[in-house]
């Protein structure tokens, strides 16, 4: 009995396997290997995710920044590696999923963006009554990267977090006149204040009240979050991220210039620090008009492009097939800037090359998982998630039917722990894999992470699991986020979970 049904199966299978004919394979996808998960474990190489590492960050794609050539460029390295795995030769038609929709080959997924780019030579001086200094590109400021071009010399108000939400009892423009003169607000808000206010926010209220740029900075004192994350001082690559009618010239400087500004710009040299804490202290403004002056001279150039998301899919074998899991990280970063190339290796050729390592085992496997494996190279994740909002609003596989989305992100550098962020599943799921890959000891195991892919997918009610290297990333949004920096044990470890995750909900009952 046994013997007929293989065989009435292989015919089965001959005879409708269009795809299998195709690529050339024969794959039994009814034979289910449940160990195979250890052998695909050993497969892992951490040398080939630092060879992907290093092409990804290298000039060739100058920085990946979305809507420019590079990131095309990037998008068809991506492809074409999906391609070469053959990943659809799993696609093979069974009795139980043939009547599966999804797509059989590496896909694209497009929308028209705008990029702008800081031209070389951005231009910020700082005066005061006894000093002028010009500021050094990088270390001392950048311009925020879709600021519009800039040619203004004004007086400085420091407006504290910029925040005006009087229904709150919070207003950092109250019985103040900004208009033409140039902002400073701190980032981030104080711990008293409980509304949402998003940089955007900042940047509309500024040129509602009639700015005519701002400068921001990190505050000296940090948060618990802040010191946990190695937050410096130190300006970073920023997108405001404001619809195109609010944009307003800004910078971001770093906390020594402002408490500089800050400090020499009041009547009692009062330090940064102390305007800081009392903010915090009693929620109330401390907002004044400094006797600093900047002049801002930068030059913006914003072209028309094209955003691409990559897919390629592993069809599950089973009834469940028409369920997918899917393993997602961004591809894209910020480009060259200011002179500056940002080549992301952590951010996120890392997460990229994590993915890509993990297709190769899995194209590897005896057998299809039970269900599908959909696996998603966004784009636009640096401009506000627009790429995984985007496969959001139309999903090539459908989201009631997602029972997972794995992202990673920032897996190439840190202290060697994995910082894991769980939403719609059971912490038990992700401590799971953490036996399975051998990496327990090493998970710390979080809900909700605000930031990232997975951000979207959650907010439409899909399971989301993030993977994050954990520790410090110094080089976080700066230029030197390069390959050379990568820990090659750390991308191994990640690689080692994801793997075991994905494997273990695409397998589960
Ligand atoms: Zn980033």
């Amino acid at each position: 009995m046994k013997l007929l049904l293989v065989f009435l199966a292989s015919i089965f299978v001959a005879t409708s396997a269009i795809e299998s004919v195709a690529s050339g394979t024969t794959l039994d996808s009814t034979i289910t290997d449940s160990n195979w998960i250890e052998r695909g474990l050993e497969q892992i190489s951490a040398e080939r995710m630092v060879a992907d590492i290093a092409e990804l960050s290298s000039s060739r794609f100058g920085g990946r920044q979305t809507g420019t050539d590079q990131d095309r460029e990037s998008a068809a390295f991506v492809a074409d590696r999906f391609s070469a795995l053959r990943l659809h030769r799993s696609t093979v038609s069974t009795p139980e999923n043939r009547t599966n929709p999804l797509p059989q080959r590496e896909w694209k997924q497009t929308m028209p963006v705008t990029a702008a780019t800081i031209q070389d030579e951005p231009f910020l001086q700082i005066a005061s009554a006894n000093n002028q200094s010009t500021l050094r590109v990088g270390p001392e400021f950048l311009p925020i990267l879709d600021s519009p071009s800039a040619d203004i010399h004004s007086s400085i108000v420091f407006v504290g977090y910029g925040l005006s939400d009087p229904a709150q009892g919070i207003d950092d423009y109250a019985g103040l006149d900004i208009r033409n003169k140039i902002v400073l607000f701190l980032r981030g808000k104080p711990e008293p204040y409980k509304g949402a206010f998003t940089h955007a926010d900042k940047v509309r209220i500024a040129k509602e009240k009639g700015a005519a740029a701002y400068l921001t900075a990190t505050g000296p004192v940090l948060s618990p979050y802040e010191v946990r994350r190695g937050t410096t001082g130190t300006p970073t690559a920023l997108y405001a991220g404001t619809d195109p009618s609010q944009q307003l010239p800004g910078a971001w400087i770093s906390t020594d210039i402002a408490e500089a500004i800050v400090q020499n710009g009041t009547p009692d040299n009062k330090p940064l620090r102390d305007l800081q804490e009392a903010i915090t202290r009693t929620g109330s403004s401390r907002s004044f008009v400094t006797s600093a002056t900047a002049r801002l001279v930068w030059t913006t150039l914003s072209s028309p492009g094209t955003l691409y998301n990559v897919a390629s899919l592993i069809r599950g074998y089973s009834p469940r097939s028409d369920e997918t899991i899917i393993i997602g990280a961004h591809r894209d970063h910020f480009g060259k800037q200011a002179g500056r190339l940002f080549a992301g290796a952590d951010d996120n050729a890392s997460g990229t090359a994590v993915m890509l390592e993990v297709a190769r085992v899995l194209a590897s496997a005896p057998a299809a998982p039970k269900r599908s494996i959909l696996f998603l190279s966004f784009s636009g994740e640096e401009q506000g998630l627009l790429g995984s909002r985007l496969y959001v609003s139309q999903p090539i596989a459908p989201l009631a039917k997602t029972v997972g989305m794995i992202n990673i992100d920032h897996a190439g550098v840190g202290n060697g722990r994995l910082t894991v962020g769980v939403t719609g599943l059971e912490k038990s799921v992700a401590a799971e894999a953490g036996q399975a890959s051998g990496l327990s000891d090493k998970l710390d195991l979080y809900g909700f992470f605000p930031g990232g892919d997975h951000v979207p997918f959650k907010e439409a009610g899909v399971p989301t699991i993030t993977v994050v290297s954990g520790g410090v990333h110094p080089h976080f949004h700066q230029p030197t986020d390069t390959a050379d920096t990568i820990d090659p044990e750390i991308v191994k470890s990640v690689a080692r979970y994801v793997l075991a995750l994905a494997w273990q909900l695409a397998n589960a009952p």
